[in-house]
C-alpha cells in the first residue's frame, strides 16, 4: 500500500510505503504494510520485548526482512535525520536503525530473534546466578 497521510501513521523509511499502527497490551508501535518491518518509538521496543506474545506483532518473513538489511542508509520518519546503523550488544547479527532522539527501526523478524535470545540469555544468566550461589 503506498503511504496516505490520512491512513498511516508514518511513512516506512526502507520502503516508502505507508505503515500502520498496531498494538499489544497497550504497546502501539507502527509496522510497515509492505515490508513488515517494525518502528519503536523511544523504549517500545524493550517494553513489548517485556511481553511475553509481543512476538505476534512481528508478523513478517525474515526472509524478507534480510533484504532490506541492506538498505541502511535509512532517514528517521519523524525527524528525516540519517539514522544510526547499529547491533544488538549480545546478538551482533541484529542490525537496526537508530535515530537517538525518537526511535528504532526493525525489518521483519529481527523483533522476535531480539526478544527470544534474550529470554535464552535471561535463562543462562539464571543458571549462572544459581551455581554462583551454591559455589563457596
Ligand atoms: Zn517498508
Ligand atoms: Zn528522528
Amino acid at each position: 500500500m503506498e503511504h496516505d497521510a490520512a491512513t498511516h501513521s508514518l511513512k516506512c523509511p526502507k520502503c516508502q510505503h505507508g505503515m500502520e499502527e498496531v498494538t499489544h497490551e497497550g504497546v502501539a508501535i507502527d509496522r510497515c504494510t509492505h515490508c513488515k518491518g517494525m518502528w519503536f518509538d523511544a523504549d517500545e521496543a524493550h517494553r513489548l520485548k517485556d511481553l511475553k506474545d509481543g512476538h505476534l506483532l512481528d508478523i513478517g518473513d525474515p526472509k524478507d526482512g534480510w533484504k532490506w538489511d541492506s538498505h541502511a542508509d535509512i532517514k528517521c520518519p519523524h525527524c528525516g535525520k540519517q539514522m544510526e546503523k547499529a547491533s544488538d550488544s549480545k546478538q551482533k547479527h541484529i542490525w537496526y536503525e537508530v535515530c537517538r532522539d525518537h526511535g528504532m527501526f526493525m525489518d521483519a523478524g529481527e523483533f522476535k530473534d531480539f526478544k527470544f535470545e534474550s529470554l535464552l540469555d535471561r535463562f543462562r544468566s539464571l543458571i549462572k546466578g544459581n551455581r554462583a550461589n551454591i559455589a563457596p
